[in-house]
């Protein structure tokens, strides 16, 4: 069949629950604070659903076909090579990501002050302007989508550019 358009893209969701005493790492950054996001990984609920957006605008399986939470290799794994090992992948199989998009949805912690460092983390993972990573910390109007202090919830989109093999 011959391709329609060389554009792709992805969408990605996760989400992940808040505990005393863990790390909060979001886009790879550690977030100061009593509380932390709880896992078999670092937890890194931002990546997931970005690498969730990838693997999906490439129609490939999923973050957790890839890198079984069942794996020991991937306790306490680092999500920052996780989500370099699936733009290697992008990359071999032709792709660029163009632009990326995110919403962290979170009553708290307050996650605001913290999207410019996030954003320009993300910008030298990905290797594209910061400007090209869209990123938003929302609250949830106390609609229990994401409860304070209790949990972090990401969904994420992305855009990739692959051209005739
Ligand atoms: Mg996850």
């Amino acid at each position: 069949m011959k391709s329609i358009t060389p554009y792709r893209i992805g969408i990605g969701f996760d989400a992940h629950l808040l505990k005393q005493g863990r790390r909060l790492i979001l886009g790879g950054v550690n977030i100061p604070g009593d509380l932390g996001l709880t896992g078999h990984s670092d937890a890194d609920v931002l990546i997931h659903s970005l690498i969730d957006a990838l693997l999906g605008a490439m129609a490939l399986p999923d973050i957790g076909t890839l890198f079984p939470d069942t794996d020991a290799k991937y306790k306490d794994a680092d999500s920052t090579s996780l989500l370099k090992v699936v733009l290697r992948i992008i990359k071999r199989s032709g792709g660029r990501v163009l632009q990326t998009d995110s919403s962290i949805i979170t009553d708290l912690p307050r996650l605001t002050p913290f999207i410019p460092i996030i954003r320009q983390n993300l910008a030298s993972i990905f290797q594209i302007p910061p400007d090209r990573i869209g990123l938003k910390a929302k609250t949830t109007e106390g609609t229990r989508i994401a409860l304070a202090r209790r949990s972090i919830a990401v969904i994420s989109t992305a855009l990739i550019y692959r051209g005739p093999r």
